[in-house]
């Protein structure tokens, strides 16, 4: 009896993490629900879920400096999206 009280009290407590991390990651109030219901009913089903498909915490776009226009870029392209020049790597063995 205690250890089932024990158990839901767990459950609540996880569904009601997974709201707030929820909406903390901009999920809309409807999703961060279902996985606040779906965690709370079968965590260990959805907790992994839930976990697995949130955005990571370190989605900040790395910025790189184009040595030919000076703008900045997004990632690694192959060319500059703003002069087209080919950026691709910074090429360490020289010329
Ligand atoms: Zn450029």
């Amino acid at each position: 009896m205690v250890m089932r009280f024990i158990g839901l009290l767990i459950a609540a407590a996880v569904a009601v993490w997974v709201y707030m991390d929820a909406k903390s990651k901009g999920y809309k109030t409807i999703s961060a629900v279902g996985w606040m219901l779906g965690a709370f009913l079968l965590m260990i089903v959805f907790l992994p879920l839930y976990l697995f498909t949130r955005p990571k915490q370190s989605q900040v776009e790395i910025l790189t400096p184009c040595k030919y226009c000076g703008r900045h870029y997004e990632g690694s392209p192959a060319y500059c999206p703003n002069c087209g020049h080919k950026v691709e790597g910074y090429s360490f063995n020289g010329e």
